[in-house]
């Protein structure tokens, strides 16, 4: 049947759906709706119905689909009108303020029957599909540690995300997503939650993160670092992977520069004498002979953004499973919280998966 999508807020992030929506086969948009005058018009200008009001947007038969673009304070509200008036539903990350409204969220989709989503988008990500290959094809052994960074060096974060009533923050804009990547590799387990939510540069509200660091702990011993931080100078790689036998690094994105470093065979003795290496005299941390190792280049994994739109048409048709599930967007966010919570007291939260 295709998708068939109304959007709720036409500004930056609903402008690149709508540029990308040539990318899913029968996807078309069919008409939008804002609160500012100027969206308005260049939702016209772009060649779609720039609807007088939510309620018409919503009335429109030809919509199955409102995607909720707007800032994140009025994400549940939009959301909970659009599944009354009986339409599918993707909302923009984050799904919401709270997990009270997450919930209302839910319920209500699952009251009247329709699909309700979140976009995710990160999921379908280069980096990430790379470094899950590696881990899923077990070239690392198993992980011990995974380090997800995201460094920039602006300080500054661009309007609304500045402030936190309107849902704003680093924890809620890309730790949204960095957490759900992991949480989605590991389904279950999660023990305990540490987080430091600081502002370094943004003055405009002292309540705002621009920086945010999330260590979470698996019953499994794995520990996860996720740090994002709007304000470093230098920056260290996309993803650092240990495990058990090999580690991976991802400097970047596009998975262009890192490489794979695995073990061959087991160190069993060790010089009898002192080593003097590069980190000073030591015998623990002396560098591994080159025949017991090698080197990887990263494989090439193809990763396509629109894989998410095609599987929202798939499960609005009957012909798919929605792979952003609510229930997954519900774990990321009772884990966000307790983030918040570890941080506000310097905790460690224990996480209660039945929660
Ligand atoms: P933006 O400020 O560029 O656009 C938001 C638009 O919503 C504005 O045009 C504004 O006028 C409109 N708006 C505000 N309140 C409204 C209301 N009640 N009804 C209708 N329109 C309303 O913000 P953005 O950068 O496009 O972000 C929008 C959403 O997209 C946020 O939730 C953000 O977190 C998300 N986002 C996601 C990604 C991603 O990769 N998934 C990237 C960027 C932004």
């Amino acid at each position: 049947m295709g998708i068939k999508l109304g959007i709720v807020g036409y500004g930056g992030m609903a402008n690149w759906h709508h540029k990308n929506s040539v990318r899913v086969p029968g996807m078309e948009v069919v008409g939008a709706f804002d609160i500012d005058p100027e969206a308005q018009a260049n939702a016209k200008k772009n060649g779609i119905i720039a609807f007088d009001s939510r309620e018409a947007l919503l009335k429109d038969p030809n919509i199955n689909l409102v995607l909720v673009a707007t800032p994140n304070d009025v994400h549940c509200e939009i959301a909970v009108a659009a599944i009354k008036a009986g339409k599918n539903v993707i909302s923009e990350k984050p799904v919401a303020m709270n997990i009270r409204q997450v919930d209302e969220m839910i319920e209500t989709s699952l009251k009247e029957k329709v699909l309700f989503t979140v976009h995710q988008n990160r999921r379908w990500d280069k980096d990430y599909l790379t470094m899950r290959n590696v881990v899923e094809k077990g070239l690392i052994g198993t992980p011990y540690t995974i380090e997800s960074r995201v460094h920039g060096t602006g300080g500054l974060m661009h309007g609304w995300r500045g402030y936190a009533k309107h849902g704003g923050g680093m924890l809620l804009d890309w730790g949204v997503h960095m957490l759900d990547q992991i949480l989605f590799m590991y389904p279950t387990g999660l023990k305990t939650v540490f987080a430091q939510l600081r502002n370094i540069k943004n003055p405009q509200d002292p309540t705002i993160d621009d920086y945010a660091k999330v260590v979470l702990t698996f019953e499994s011993g794995l520990s996860a670092t996720m740090e994002v931080a709007t304000f470093t100078m230098r920056q260290m790689p996309r993803w650092f992977v240990c495990g058990d036998v090999g580690a991976v690094v991802i400097e970047d994105f596009g998975a262009e520069r890192g490489g794979i470093t695995r073990m061959l065979s087991l160190k069993e003795t060790f010089e009898k004498e002192i080593q003097e290496t590069a980190a000073g005299p030591t015998r623990t941390m002396a560098p591994l002979p080159e025949e017991t190792k090698e080197d990887l280049a990263l494989p090439d994994v193809p990763a396509e953004w629109s894989e998410l739109y095609k599987n929202v048409g798939a499960a609005i048709d009957g012909k798919a499973e929605l792979i952003v599930k609510p229930v997954e967007v519900r774990r990321v966010f009772r884990v966000m919280e307790a983030a918040m919570l570890s941080s506000a007291k310097d905790i460690s939260v224990a996480f209660d998966e039945k929660g």
